[in-house]
């Protein structure tokens, strides 16, 4: 099925197989992540998405690379463009309005206080630079995998909290009960255990490729920072931190460009090279390995 929905351009010119460029999915919505494929090349891809070079990485087919179409865009396509390749591929996009709700949080987590703004500041600039250690050789050589448990809220709803504050939900929530174990949606390196003001206690995983994975009001992290984790590894006990309405994952993926709607995002099959994939020498039990903790 995902090849049917893909859309492959592969030219041939008077015998010679060009490098073939495959876009998944085909046309994409605001928020979604891209998935560019390039296969009938031996040297590392150069390329351009929107006007933004693209990270190409070894794959198991060819190389890849993945970019965010931004929320916010005026064009109604997006160009992938690569160097040596077939003609650009158009990505066309498709508007998408939002799903409105309301909640109801602790009147300081609905509007924060200027002190608390900066608090939110900090904490905002601790997460963006935690990003730049997403660059790099993927870390990863499975597709990246969904953690378990009912999503409860999607990616892009506008939430106006106490009939004021209006945001939109820039990841996926999925029901988890307190405590519950957290697993690492794939292998990667710990980069960011934080307590934050509206995130609550967070955990940022760097897979390398650009690609980073965010975990949302932790009851407690289990890793710290500068840990390598496995894909299914404990990183931290679900719960309730932060600006919530109750105990549940919320978790946000990065990819180069911003923050990609989750569900789409798994649906990728992103697969790194295994021969570059990084391997983690044995290390102490991953209970001994206790981060801060906030509780
Ligand atoms: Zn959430």
């Amino acid at each position: 099925m995902k090849l049917v929905a893909s859309l492959i351009v592969a030219l041939t010119a008077s015998g010679y197989a060009e490098p073939a460029v495959t876009v998944t999915p085909p046309t994409a919505h605001p928020g979604e992540p891209v998935l560019v494929t390039v296969t009938g090349t031996t040297a590392t891809p150069h390329g351009k998405a929107g006007g933004r070079p693209l990270t190409f990485f070894a794959s198991t087919r060819g190389y890849q690379a993945v970019f965010a179409v931004p929320l916010q865009v005026d064009e109604d396509h997006v160009l992938v463009e690569v160097a040596g390749g077939p003609r650009p591929v158009s990505v066309p996009l498709e508007d998408k309005t939002f799903p409105e709700t309301s909640l109801v949080v602790e009147e300081e987590l609905a509007n924060p206080s200027p002190e608390d703004g900066k608090i939110i500041d900090a904490d905002n600039a601790a997460i963006a630079a935690s990003y730049a250690k997403a660059a790099g050789e993927p870390q990863f050589h499975h597709p990246f995998r969904q953690p378990a448990g009912a999503v409860t809220s999607k990616f892009g709803e506008w939430r106006t909290f106490n009939d004021g504050h209006r945001a939109q939900h820039l990841g996926l929530d999925l029901a988890a009960q307190e405590g519950s174990k957290v697993a690492a949606v794939n292998d990667g390196t710990v980069v960011l255990v934080r307590e934050t003001f509206l995130a609550g206690n967070v955990v940022v995983i760097a897979h390398g490729g650009g690609i980073a994975s965010l975990y949302f009001h932790l009851r407690k992290p289990t890793v710290a920072e500068g840990d390598h984790v496995r894909q299914g590894e404990r990183i931290g006990l679900a719960g309730h931190t932060g600006r919530t309405t109750g105990p549940h994952l919320h978790v946000s993926i990065r990819v180069d460009g911003g923050l990609v709607d989750p569900q789409a995002f798994f649906k990728l099959t992103i697969r790194a090279a295994t021969s570059r994939a990084v391997s983690r020498a044995p290390t102490q039990p991953t209970g001994m390995r206790s981060a801060t903790s906030s509780t």
